[in-house]
């Protein structure tokens, strides 16, 4: 085994994060920590600093890194901290780094998972939202780049594993006739569609199988999280969205499959546990212990699907269209979804409105090309200036 390969960890204190900081723990002989990222969450962050001593930490005000720098000194840790977004582009590409885990959530991601990429750093990808919002520049830089981009989205990283290692060719070229993405359906699978009136956001963020951050439960809840992870599908295997089909699954046992011209579909199993996705992408094209327990196919019975019901999640119905509308559809798709989800968690709009609010955006938001960065981003503040004026009209 070479030298331990340094790794920063964009959004450590999230659920993503701390799965990465599990893994990472397992083999001290191929990782090292270089730089742990937070936001709110101090006290974990100064917990994460004592068990893994980074070189940097990264927080987002002066006021919060002179309270972790007390924290550090007390504790007798030698991590140097940095403040906001600059902080954050600066550990994603510091020299001496190898690897970047993108976990932060949001757009608040955007710039500094950029950073990493355009330093050709290996990029570990989590952060859809990221993607979602800037796809074709995004991977322009890729390419420019050559740095290697591991899907850590257990879907897309399913799919990674069932598609052969020269894809990049074009799905056609791998004899690839459909990708079908899954989805567990979240908790309001079943719930009659009056009571999504009434749902509260703790409903929303109990996922039935997985562990997540509160932004993504309620997407997964609303299944804008399966329409953000179609438009993250095309970008990453450079294919259309007619070519994916969105199966409900809610055992999420298999994690995404990949339909052949032959007729053959090859699945990717397992246990739901991010730990998963994470070890394959940061160890490969080798394979290290996750933590995770064997899958127990006795105790998991059956295996269900189901086609998904567009009046019940038009969330999906919406990304759909701003993924076929391409240019800056989906960042206005992105931005819409990112207030009306905080503003759901703020219980100052209903559930069902999360889907009235995104579709009035996006109405009145006209698609425009993008070629720079910074159109992304007026756009995405025009598009979160627009939800805020509909949650004037409309919100608590
Ligand atoms: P989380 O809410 O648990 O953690 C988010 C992290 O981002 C935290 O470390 C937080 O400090 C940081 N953060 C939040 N706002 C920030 C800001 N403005 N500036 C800098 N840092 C900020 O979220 P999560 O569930 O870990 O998800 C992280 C990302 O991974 C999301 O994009 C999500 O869609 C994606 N993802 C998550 C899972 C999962 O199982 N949780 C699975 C697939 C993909
Ligand atoms: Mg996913």
């Amino acid at each position: 085994m070479s030298q331990a390969q340094h790794i920063t960890v964009l959004g450590a204190t999230g659920s993503v994060g701390l799965s990465t900081l599990d893994v990472i723990a397992r083999h001290p002989d191929r990782y090292n920590v270089f730089a742990l990222t937070g936001f709110t969450r101090l006290a974990e962050l100064l917990a994460l600093c004592v068990r893994h001593t980074p070189r940097f930490a990264v927080v987002p005000t002066a006021e919060a890194a002179r309270q972790l720098e007390d924290g550090l000194f007390t504790a007798g840790v030698d991590t140097r901290v940095l403040v906001g977004e600059g902080g954050l582009c600066e550990v994603s590409a510091h020299p001496q780094v190898d690897t970047v885990l993108a976990a932060i959530v949001g757009a608040a991601g955007l710039r500094p998972t950029l950073a990493a990429v355009e330093a050709g750093k290996k990029v570990l990808l989590a952060n859809k939202e990221a993607l979602v919002m800037s796809g074709a520049l995004f991977m322009q830089a890729v390419r420019r780049s050559g740095t290697v981009l591991l899907p850590l989205d257990s879907e897309h990283n399913a799919i990674f594993q069932c598609l052969p290692g020269n894809y990049a060719n074009g799905l056609d070229s791998v004899g690839v006739r459909r990708v079908l993405l899954t989805a567990s359906g979240g908790p309001f699978r079943e719930t009659p569609l009056p009571e999504l009136e009434h749902v509260s956001p703790e409903q929303a963020c109990a996922h039935p199988n997985w562990s997540m951050g509160r932004k993504i439960s309620v997407d997964s809840a609303s299944m804008m999280n399966k329409g953000l992870e179609l438009i993250e599908a095309c970008w990453l295997f450079d294919t259309s969205p007619s070519r994916i089909e969105v199966v409900i699954h809610p055992q999420s046992v298999i994690h995404s499959m990949v339909d052949y011209v032959d007729g053959s579909v090859l699945a990717q199993l397992g246990n739901p546990d991010m730990r998963t996705p994470i070890a394959h992408a940061l160890a490969w094209p080798e394979r290290i212990d996750s933590g995770v327990a064997p899958l127990n196919l006795f105790s998991v019975g059956r295996l269900d699907f189901q086609a998904p019901d567009e009046e019940r999640f038009p969330c999906l119905r919406l990304a759909r269209q701003a993924a076929e509308a391409g240019d800056s559809a989906p960042a206005v798709l992105n931005a819409a979804n990112e207030v009306a989800v905080a503003a759901f968690l703020d219980r100052r709009i209903r559930f069902p409105e999360i889907a009235s609010m995104i579709d009035e955006v996006l109405n009145l938001e006209s698609v425009i090309a993008v070629s720079e960065l910074e159109t992304v981003f007026e756009v995405d503040a025009r598009a979160r200036a627009l939800a805020e004026q509909w949650l004037g009209r409309h919100g608590r």
